[in-house]
């Protein structure tokens, strides 16, 4: 296991998402007075699951991937968390990703830990067939480790709707019966929800809205640039474009697009569905990623990957508000030159929980096989997405800490007390 020694790396080093998690964790217990045994439970896992995965190919031969799953803490319910497919997904990047699954689960107060899987592989680059067959294999795989009241996967990097449709699928061959609520995110003709798709994006739009509200930030005059536009980016985009904010830059793997007058948000989604590059779109100015987050915006959300505003560039950032949508995307040493420079961080814990809490409507309503309608489902997350911002922001306050440290402290204080009430107390 890593320690937490080398938690301030050299400026620009890709910092361990996992040290990231650990050094958190310890600044709170260490807040918190936790005792020697709470830290060594809340920081170890659960259970940490590694597959070997061979597939047949197209031509012929036989591929072996690498996966895991990883369930972090079960002391508030079954472990739920995302499945990421990448060629740089590693057993620590899952492990920081399920330990920040436990502790935003205990902020938007729901009932589940944390958990999370991932599979190397550049999904891109495979067939549908093989994508299928991967996918088949990894859920047969984690088959004994899964399950309603266990351990709930969902989609995250490289994974979608389809993804979990074959999860499903594999798993309830598994099982010999029909299990929908295994995994969330599932097309809605499966047992998913309306409002998934768009969930985390609609959790960006809510805190937006929240945080514009405290600082007198009027929509129109507001603009917001945001890195990655994927499920959350794009989301993201459109919702907060469609209630008047200006969304001036957007990016992908392939670049950065920027228009001080504001982008064409539809059409700019419209090219990266149709080229697979947002660049593509004419209208816009390119630039790199990295000007993307040092654009002089009101709002920047980070909705790519990890360790993305580090110690080489937070100084240069100019935004006043960064909602992460992302999950680790700041560093603790940027998180520092961040507070420094009075930049308000809404963090990943809160700020990206849209996705998760409308997996766990979807799960419900997997449960009681009564289906809600879109507004039931908007109502609901707005309800606990503002709740979950006015208690963290309560904290801050009080006691005088960043966001993150606030939302920190509100999610594992709920984890260690459910887990006293179970038994862990000394
Ligand atoms: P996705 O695969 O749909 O999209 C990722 C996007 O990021 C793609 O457009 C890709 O081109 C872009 N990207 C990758 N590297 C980049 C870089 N260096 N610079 C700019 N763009 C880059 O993934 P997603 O589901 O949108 O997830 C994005 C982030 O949001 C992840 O950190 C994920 O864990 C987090 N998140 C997702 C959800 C969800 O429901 N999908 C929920 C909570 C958090």
């Amino acid at each position: 296991m890593v320690e937490p020694k080398q938690e301030v790396l050299p400026s620009g080093e890709a910092a361990n998402p996992y040290v990231t998690a650990l050094t958190q964790f310890d600044a709170v217990a260490d807040y918190l007075g936790l005792n020697e045994s709470m830290r060594q439970y809340l920081r170890s896992n659960r259970r940490e699951l590694i597959v070997r995965l061979p597939v047949r190919m197209d031509d012929g031969s036989i591929a072996v991937f690498w996966g895991c799953r990883v369930q972090h803490n079960w002391a508030r319910g079954p472990s739920k968390g995302g499945i990421r497919y990448h060629p740089a997904v590693n057993l620590d990047e899952v492990r920081a990703l399920a330990m920040w699954m436990t502790w935003k689960c205990a902020v938007v107060n729901i009932p589940y830990g944390g958990g999370k899987g991932g599979v190397k592989v550049n999904h891109k680059k495979l067939s549908p067939r093989e994508l299928e067959a991967l996918t088949r294999r990894y859920a047969v795989a984690i088959s004994p480790v899964i399950g309603p009241d266990v351990d709930v996967p969902a989609p995250d990097v490289g994974t979608d709707a389809q993804t979990m449709a074959w999860i499903m699928d594999a798993y309830g061959a598994t099982q010999g019966r029909w299990t929908p609520a295994v995994v969330t995110g599932k097309p809605i003709s499966l047992g998913g929800t309306v409002g998934r798709e768009a969930a985390t994006g609609s959790g960006i739009m809510y805190v937006v809205q929240e945080a514009a509200r405290r600082h007198r930030l009027s929509p129109d005059g507001t603009t917001v640039a945001i890195q990655g536009f994927g499920n959350a980016g794009q989301w993201s985009a459109r919702l907060l474009a469609g209630q008047g904010y200006r969304v001036v830059a957007v990016s992908d793997t392939s670049g950065a697009i920027h228009n001080g007058h504001g982008l064409d948000v539809e059409a700019a989604i419209a090219q990266k569905i149709s080229s697979g590059r947002v660049t593509d779109y004419p209208k816009a100015d390119r630039i790199t990623n990295e000007d993307l987050l040092t654009l002089p915006v009101d709002i920047l959300v980070p909705a790519a990957f990890e360790n993305q505003i580090t110690g080489a560039n937070a100084p240069a950032v100019k935004a006043k508000i960064v909602v992460e949508a992302a999950n680790g995307p700041t560093t603790p040493e940027a998180d520092r030159m961040l507070k420094d420079s009075g930049v308000l961080v809404i963090p990943d814990i809160l700020a990206s929980a849209g996705g998760v809490v409308v997996s766990y409507f979807e799960w419900v309503q997997d449960r009681s096989g009564i289906f809600w309608d879109e507004k039931e489902v908007s109502n609901r997350l707005e309800q606990v997405m503002t709740k979950a911002f006015q208690e963290v922001a309560a904290v801050s306050e009080r006691e005088k800490l960043t966001m993150r440290e606030a939302a920190l402290i509100l999610g594992i204080r709920r984890v260690v007390e459910a887990a006293e009430l179970r038994g862990m107390r000394l």
